[in-house]
């Protein structure tokens, strides 16, 4: 059977990457999402089990001392990873599945599994990330300069990524983001067992 692929989706904030995720997933249900494990507190409104598992510091580590992380990163003082066996599973599976990480964290995973499709969703330019950073209106200047110097970062790792999707108009992005999972099927590694049986290998 085909395996599925795994898709790495990162994108720093006020790129709009929360809203462009929500839309994926009503466009293309199929794909599955690895729930990340996190030790920061719940906010107001999310849901255990939702997008993360929070846990405790302590089980935390006991994951790493484990193995039973693909990646894992410190982000603000707090600790956040993808649990690998369901990303393991879903791909053996033949489903494929979407993971949420950090540049540190696509790193990581692309060191582990060289044959993932990662995909950074990118503000359209610095004025426009700007605006989107201030405003939420509630932040100290100096809040604003910390989260534009760390989206800065993460927007210079994005070379690293195989394809870049502006998220200037939420529609347009959304579709960019569906037509490169759907040119990624024709792609030759993803059919290397319909060439072998064919060649009754
Ligand atoms: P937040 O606390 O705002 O939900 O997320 C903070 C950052 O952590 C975001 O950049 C988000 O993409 C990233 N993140 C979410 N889940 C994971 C994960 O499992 N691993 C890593 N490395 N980063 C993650």
């Amino acid at each position: 059977m085909r395996k599925g692929r795994v898709y790495i989706i990162s994108g720093p904030s006020g790129s709009g990457k929360d809203t462009v995720m929500k839309k994926i997933f009503e466009k293309l249900p199929q794909i599955a999402f690895s729930i990340s494990s996190i030790t920061r507190p719940m906010r107001p409104g999310e849901v255990e089990g939702e997008k993360y598992n929070f846990i405790s510091r302590e089980r935390f580590l006991e994951m790493i001392a484990n193995d039973e992380l693909l990646e894992h990163n410190i982000f603000v003082g707090n600790y956040y990873g993808t649990p690998k066996a369901p990303v393991v599973d879903c791909i053996e599976k033949g489903q494929d599945i979407l993971i949420e990480v950090d540049v540190n964290g696509a790193v990581q995973i692309r060191e582990k599994m060289p044959e993932v499709v990662s995909i950074f969703i990118m503000p359209p330019s610095l004025e426009v990330l700007k605006n989107r950073l201030t405003g939420r209106g509630t932040d100290s200047a100096e809040v604003i300069e910390k989260r534009l110097n760390e989206a800065l970062r993460e927007i210079a790792g994005a070379v690293d990524y195989d394809y870049i999707v502006v998220n200037d108009d939420l529609d347009t992005a959304v579709n960019d983001f569906v037509s490169i999972v759907s040119v990624d099927k024709f792609k030759t590694d993803r059919n290397i067992q319909l060439i072998n049986k064919i060649l009754n290998k």
